[in-house]
């Protein structure tokens, strides 16, 4: 089925940009009101038509597959839900990763033109990425995760674990996962490079 062929070959692009190592990641996308998720514990590199599952509302396998859906359904179910999204991206990208831990009350992105990736304005629209705990317990990460949204930027990262972004395709997931990877990349190496970030409200600036 195309949406079996779309989840493959999307989980090979994100393994080969590097952000699906050792297994991890997963992507979901909606066919009318169901749920394909991406199968746990499969090598991204070669995932195939046959590695995905079909879930419930609440990530949990429908009967009759063999495969066990990543554990991270649930999260995907209930992103989709809060966001009014069809596809969701998880990876375990370093650049947000490395972002949330210098930035753990929110990645604060200004003044550059790859925000127009996500929606944004080039200049002056103060955009922040939300960031929340890590847990091992799929309801409690599913909770934290709708919480911490913010309407007008699809993404959360969650601290020392990736990212989840979301769109009303696989296409727009995919492409605002890719520019929030460059934005992320950005604000971290700007800040490396001890360079002021105007309207960047954060301890970084206090010690100027
Ligand atoms: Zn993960």
């Amino acid at each position: 089925m195309a949406q079996h062929e779309e989840l493959a070959r999307t989980s090979r692009r994100l393994y080969d940009l590097g952000w699906m190592r050792g297994t991890s990641g997963n992507v979901s996308v909606l066919d009318g009101s169901q749920l394909f998720v991406t199968a746990s514990g499969v090598d991204k590199s070669s995932l195939g038509e046959t590695d995905v599952v079909e879930v419930d509302g609440h990530g949990a396998a429908l009967p009759g597959q063999s495969l066990t859906p990543s554990a991270e359904a649930r999260v995907h179910a209930a992103i989709l839900e809060a966001a009014r999204a069809r596809a969701a991206v998880h990876v375990h990208a370093m650049s947000g990763v490395l972002a949330a831990a210098r930035w753990p009350g929110g990645v604060p992105l200004v003044d550059v033109e790859q925000l127009k990736g996500i929606g944004r304005g080039a200049h002056g629209d103060r955009v922040t990425v939300p960031v929340v705990a890590n847990s091992q317990d799929m309801a409690e990460l599913s909770a934290r995760v709708v919480q911490g949204m913010d309407t007008g930027v699809p993404c959360v990262i969650v601290a020392e674990h990736g990212i989840y972004t979301w769109g009303g395709s696989l296409e727009e997931a995919v492409a605002r996962t890719e520019s929030l990877d460059w934005l992320f990349e950005h604000a971290l190496r700007l800040d490396a490079l001890g360079a002021v970030r105007q309207n960047v409200d954060t301890p970084f600036l206090e010690d100027q």
